[in-house]
């Protein structure tokens, strides 16, 4: 096929490759980049992938072709997928499983779309004079993940701009504790604020004109096109072993996730549901019900990762089927309280003798509301988004005991911080800009 180019979901008519949209992070005029056209892969197509760096390599390859990246896309998915994504059955029953998106050195699924951008950006920024500062808002985990991958690498700096207070003392260690291009900025608001505030940057003429910014949030193209391949990976796997293909209930807060899995079924992965899984903040399932769009403040709930009112990507989704009907056939999504996810922790855990993330008990809550029969019918895949011990203070008075720390996580744990604080108005940021 032709190059895939990529435009703004708003006015801005130009015309990019992958490299070109992803280093910009977000379009000129506010928008977020879309790719013109998707590639079509049968399933045949990934026979020789036996790993998921390679089922990644092949995926993305089409997504790049034209730009800088293509030659080294296999480099870069070694590089970025070096750790494992399994697909687990839960408790012997073969119809539903877990991905485990949780194993890498941050322990959330953010390490996965951090890992890949952070080795593009490497290849991308490899002969530029002035440093790439890349600013990142976080509700807790895109932050330590982007850290985490940039930390160390030449040409780019990292700000990551986090709601104060409202992370959890395990995640704030996993964003300040990193120091040499990493500085942590501590915002007085909530994460709306802090991505208000790069959204800010991103629109101010002058500090444009002075400094080279892109995002590496969930917006920025790089971040997405990683997070198809464990959505590809996994499903090919159930897809070779049932000749059905599975379903997947996605925890959703800035739907970067849920919208990776609707753009790798788009590419022709055997994808059947997407059904995303909220918290309070039901933006989402509200607008799906009622049809008007109205994005609100977020609340603040046990599973504060996805703490969005106003989820982003939302524009992503909406730009690709502008239609509601049409969106409607495409996914399905439930609001989940805080009593549920609650109880859910401490059901699986008995049931189960598993322990998830106040997130991922989202996306369980979800799955025991379908119908038995919807249950038996094909597989279901629930995306594990964290692993537990990075939520503790919410899942150990639950299950009433202490979680393991996976070994990654506790390095991390042992070394000091340091955050910066800031209001959430640009002229207090704009004193760092110099
Ligand atoms: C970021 C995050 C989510 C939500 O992902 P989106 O792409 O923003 O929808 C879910 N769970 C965890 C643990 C997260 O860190």
């Amino acid at each position: 096929m032709t190059n895939i180019e990529y435009v703004s979901t708003r006015t801005d008519p130009t015309r990019l490759n992958a490299a070109e949209a992803i280093a910009r992070g977000l379009a000129p005029d506010g928008g977020l980049y879309m790719p013109l056209a998707f590639p079509s892969f049968g399933t045949s197509k990934f026979a020789d992938c036996a790993t998921l760096a390679q089922t990644a390599a092949k995926l993305i390859a089409p997504f790049v072709q034209g730009s800088v990246l293509a030659d080294s896309i296999e480099q870069i998915c070694t590089d970025a997928f070096d750790f494992p994504t399994p697909v687990v059955p839960l408790n012997n029953d073969c119809a539903v499983s877990v991905l485990e998106l949780f194993h890498g050195p941050t322990a959330a699924f953010k390490d996965v779309g951090a890992r890949f951008l952070a080795a593009c950006m490497e290849r991308i920024e490899a002969d530029s004079s002035q440093p790439l500062k890349i600013l990142v808002a976080t509700s807790g985990d895109t932050g330590g993940a982007v850290a985490a991958a940039f930390h160390g690498r030449s040409n780019v700096e990292v700000d990551v701009f986090y709601p104060a207070g409202k992370v959890s003392a395990r995640q704030e260690k996993q964003l300040t504790c990193w120091g040499d291009n990493i500085r942590a900025f501590r915002v007085d608001g909530r994460f709306d604020d802090c991505q208000n505030l790069v959204k800010a940057v991103f629109e101010d003429t002058a500090l444009m004109q002075a400094h080279r910014f892109s995002s590496a949030n969930s917006i920025n193209l790089g971040r997405l096109l990683p997070q198809m391949c464990y959505y590809a990976h996994a499903s090919l796997e159930i897809f070779r072993n049932e000749g059905k293909a599975p379903s997947f209930i996605v925890p959703t807060g800035n739907l970067g996730n849920a919208l990776a899995c609707v753009w790798a079924r788009r590419a022709g992965l055997p994808i059947r549901n997407i059904v995303l899984a909220t918290n309070a903040n039901k933006s989402i399932p509200d607008f799906l019900k009622g049809g008007d769009w109205q994005p609100r403040e977020s609340v603040s709930t046990l599973a504060s990762a996805i703490d969005v009112g106003n989820p982003s990507n939302m524009e992503r989704l909406r730009w690709l089927h502008s239609d509601l009907d049409d969106l409607r056939s495409q996914i399905t999504a439930h609001a989940v309280t805080d009593k549920q996810i609650a109880r859910q922790i401490v059901k699986d855990h008995t049931r189960f003798d598993q322990v998830w993330c106040p997130h991922t008990a989202t996306a369980l809550f979800v799955y025991d509301q379908l119908e038995p029969q919807q249950r038996k019918e094909h597989h279901w895949v629930i995306v594990a988004t964290a692993h537990p011990a990075k939520f503790e203070t919410i899942v150990e008075p639950l299950i009433k005991h202490e979680v393991d720390v996976p070994e990654s996580l506790a390095r991390i744990l042992e070394l000091p911080s340091k955050s910066l604080p800031i209001s959430a108005q640009l002229e207090s940021l704009r004193a760092w800009y110099g």
